[in-house]
């Protein structure tokens, strides 16, 4: 039996239904980058008329400017939508679109966990791709049925043939069972909702038991407080329950339970199978954590669901406001960001040259540089960020066994026994043609081949071992010019492996400077060293005595340029001058890369701090 209300008022219309959990299917979409998985959400919001005509534009789950500038996903995106099928049947579908970028695997990871299901998608034009397989893979370990899809068969180059081969080598499917679609003209769409209806087993949970909610996302509302986004496992919530968690004993008041239907919808509950949104006034941000259990006190459950595990960060660098009075706001932005991305780091780091600010760890350098971009956009912060570097394990002389994310914290040369260095084992999906090229890019990067595999479009599996911190600075870019763009990689964490490492130390007028100190490979060394020096000679001008600028291995100087001194009454001559008013944060941002440190006696201008960074693109 169903109970139909019309809620009208909302710009779309919204038909909500009162499903038994049988009629609900939560499924998620999965596939390389720019396959097509934001059309095609696309396309099953206008055909189950969940936007309005005059609200739909391209990719309208992609509501971030930062994803609609780069187009790219970097959220999931819950909505519901509702289905009428052939027979008259309702059913109401959660769909989760994800990212498919390789540093994103921890969102897709959380949006699996609150599925059933998930739809496969692959390009026709270009195959299965490194992020088709990690992602597939992903999906499979979490017990999800997958329906494969070929889309963008309308493409003259679509190659339906050899992509349906390279699926079935994929999953093992039958050639029946792949759908294929062009999410662009909508053709084969019908085919879809049959799919998902007739193949994803409805949720499981009972509505009547103790109440188990996932909580798989969250954000942070400044008049609604932290607002977890919730697959509802057993029981139910609705309002007027009194939320409470397992890693902590503080407990809210639930004022609005709801869908997302692109904006929230309030609704009466939300019951065992349903995917939605928890208002709370929860003001402690630190209450919320996705892959948390949220119960109700009025049916309280004794253990918390699975979850799911944590994600350890691959990739370090510190992050500075560029005006030091700007710490505590850094500190509160971060904490809010990280309600939406829990998958970054952070905790306070004192520098010499920087001044107080945060180390953060992040799964990736996409990874990093959208946080980065997140916190000055959607928090109006100037940040300076150092060099990025890996996390590196250490056996000392004395024995002790320690970790080393910062540089600048790595011990003296003399008292390190053996150094260990994240590898990582890397996936290289090619035209046939590039091989040559992507291996001895690979070897310089001290790669260690292990495979390669042909597949069926004419393209090659390169499997490799490579050092973490070989490939976070230019690598993947390097990859794609090589290549022309088509080439995919993907990575997972294999190991620390002993490495021949060295700290490379910047000395300013004799004095040590952590936030150019880094790690690098021994045969590395001595390049890095005469480039930091030249290009550091550059950036910093010229003071009232002559400045030496030395690269030292050990306790060994290995290089050495000099700014030269100048007479004093030149110095008036570099100030002053006519200043155009600027955007207030545009300023902000450029007086603040300007800024001069003071380290030690020495005046840097803060982006040439940042040098070590630019060294490793050339
Ligand atoms: P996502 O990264 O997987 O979310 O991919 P998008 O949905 O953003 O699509 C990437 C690009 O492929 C966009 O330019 C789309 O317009 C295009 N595209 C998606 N589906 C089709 C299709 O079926 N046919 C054609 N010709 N282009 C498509
Ligand atoms: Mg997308």
């Amino acid at each position: 039996i169903f109970y139909n209300y019309t809620i009208t008022g909302f710009s779309c219309v919204s038909v909500i239904y009162i499903v038994k959990s049988k009629k609900i299917r939560n499924f998620c979409i999965i596939a390389h980058i720019d396959h097509g998985k934001s059309t095609l959400a696309d396309r099953l919001l206008e055909e189950t008329k969940t936007i309005s005509k005059k609200d739909m534009r391209s990719q309208v789950l992609d509501s971030m400017e930062l994803e609609r500038e780069r187009g790219i996903t970097i959220k999931s995106h819950p909505i519901t939508l509702n289905y009428t099928h052939d027979d008259g049947t309702q059913y109401s579908f959660n769909l989760i679109d994800t990212p498919g970028h390789v540093d994103f695997s921890y969102e897709v990871s959380r949006s699996l966990a609150a599925c059933e299901g998930a739809l496969l998608l692959v390009d026709a034009s270009q195959g299965v791709e490194a992020q088709t397989v990690s992602n597939t893979y992903l999906a499979i370990d979490n017990d999800l049925t997958i329906i494969p899809v070929i889309n963008k068969v309308d493409l003259p180059n679509a190659q339906i043939e050899e992509v349906t081969h390279q699926i079935q080598e994929l999953i093992g499917c039958e050639k029946e069972d792949i759908i294929s679609i062009s999410a662009k003209t909508g053709s084969g769409i019908k085919q879809i909702f049959n799919a998902i209806i007739e193949r994803i087993d409805p949720p499981k949970g009972d509505e009547d038991d103790s109440t188990r909610a996932l909580i798989f996302d969250s954000v942070y509302d400044n008049y609604k407080g932290a607002i977890p986004y919730v697959r509802v496992f057993d029981g139910s919530v609705k309002p007027g329950m009194t939320a409470s968690f397992f890693s902590h004993g503080f407990t809210y008041e639930i004022t609005e339970v709801g869908h997302f239907v692109l904006k929230k919808i309030p609704r009466k509950e939300l019951k065992a199978g349903e995917v939605g949104y928890v208002l709370a006034n929860i003001r402690d941000i630190g209450h919320i954590e996705p892959g948390e259990t949220l119960t109700v006190k009025q049916k309280k459950a004794d253990t918390p669901l699975p979850g799911y595990k944590k994600m350890q960060p691959m990739v370090f660098s510190g992050l500075y406001p560029s005006d030091t009075e700007d710490y505590d706001q850094l500190r509160q932005s971060l904490e809010k960001l990280r309600l939406n991305d829990a998958s970054f780091t952070f905790e306070p780091e004192t520098s010499d040259a920087l001044g107080f600010g945060f180390r953060c760890g992040y799964l990736g350098l996409l990874h990093m540089e959208i946080i980065q971009e997140r916190l000055e956009r959607e928090f109006e912060l100037s940040l300076v960020t150092t060099s990025p570097n890996v996390r590196y394990k250490l056996k000392l002389k004395d024995g002790e066994d320690i970790e080393v994310d910062t540089p600048a914290n790595m011990p003296l040369q003399g008292e390190i026994d053996i150094i260990y260095e994240p590898i990582v084992s890397a996936e290289i999906i090619t035209p046939k043609d590039f091989i040559g090229s992507i291996m001895s890019l690979c070897q310089k990067k001290r790669g260690n081949y292990k495979t390669t595999q042909y597949l069926s479009t004419g393209k090659a599996q390169l499997l490799y071992e490579l050092p973490l911190g070989e490939i976070i600075f230019d690598f993947y870019d390097k990859l794609k010019t090589i290549s022309k763009g088509y080439v995919s990689f993907d990575y997972q964490p294999l190991e620390f492996r002993e490495g021949s490492l060295k700290k490379l130390e910047i000395l300013l007028h004799g004095e040590p400077v952590d936030a150019l100190s880094s790690i690098c490979h021994s045969d590395d060394a001595y390049h890095r060293g005469v480039a930091l020096c030249s290009k550091l000679k550059e950036l910093i001008p010229r003071q009232l005595f002559e400045v030496a600028i030395q690269a030292s291995l050990g306790s060994k100087i290995i290089a050495r340029s000099t700014v030269r001194a100048i007479k004093k009454n030149v110095t008036a001559k570099c100030y002053g001058g006519d200043i155009t008013r600027k955007r207030k944060l545009w300023e902000k941002q450029k007086q603040g890369k300007k800024r001069m440190k003071l380290v030690g006696k020495v005046e840097v201008p803060q982006d040439a701090l940042l040098a070590v960074l630019s060294i490793d693109k050339d």
